[in-house]
């Protein structure tokens, strides 16, 4: 792997591309990636807005890959909902952030604090366990349906691809049907709230199990 600028500052990965098709990044390009960042000094970031606090089974993705990031973003599922997102900071740039450099109008918004403190006070061990089983759930039905290929993912952000169907076909006729699914380019893609109960998501798989037959 090559570095071609030299004024180059920061390199910024997302772990498991969202958008791009639900498709968790190659440990070893990861690994390679983090070392040349360390060699030329310069950052390694990862964008978790759409991985972090759970989703994969893990707090953030990058732990699943031994990665040591000098930033962390993320957003989405700490909010749940409200508007809210963070910037972890290691060590390399813990400083660079002093208090009132980083104002903004609606920021230190007190509701959306309390949101992320509830949902921070709901993830522990047992739940990301939990996140884990409901993912390998959802794997194990997926791999019994003769028309999915390719499944992706990891945790509860999972992606597939059906034969002979498109993926937006199938999120409409899973909408009619009471599901909803996402479409990552030509790909399906599951996000089912981490707190979905056993029952709910088998009802899920029902539905999708009885879309994809018909
Ligand atoms: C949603 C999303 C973003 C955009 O975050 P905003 O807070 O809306 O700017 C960035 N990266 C990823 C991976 C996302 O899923």
């Amino acid at each position: 792997m090559r570095l071609e600028r030299e004024d180059c500052s920061g390199f910024l990965v997302e772990i498991v591309q969202g958008e791009g098709g639900v498709r968790a990044l190659d440990a070893n390009y990861l690994k390679a990636a983090e070392a040349l960042c360390r060699e030329k000094n310069v950052l390694f970031c990862v964008d978790e807005v759409q991985t972090g606090n759970g989703r994969t089974g893990t707090w953030f993705a990058y732990e699943q890959f031994g990665l040591s990031p000098d930033l962390v973003l993320t957003a989405k599922g700490l909010g749940n909902g409200l508007p809210i997102g963070a910037t972890l900071m290691g060590e390399k740039v813990s400083e660079t952030l002093t208090p009132g450099s980083h104002g903004s109008t609606f920021g230190g918004n007190p509701v959306a604090y309390a949101g992320a403190l509830s949902v921070l006070a709901q993830i522990d061990d047992a739940f990301l366990a939990d996140v884990r089983a409901k993912g390998d759930r959802i794997r194990e039905a997926l791999a019994a349906m003769p028309n999915v290929s390719d499944v992706s993912g990891l945790g509860l952000m999972i992606g597939f691809t059906v034969k002979d169907r498109k993926a937006a076909d199938v999120k409409a006729i899973a909408l009619e049907a009471g599901l909803v699914v996402l479409t990552a380019k030509d790909r399906v893609r599951l996000l089912p709230p981490l707190s979905i109960s056993r029952s709910e998501l088998s009802e899920g798989l029902q539905k999708l199990a009885q879309v994809l037959a018909g």
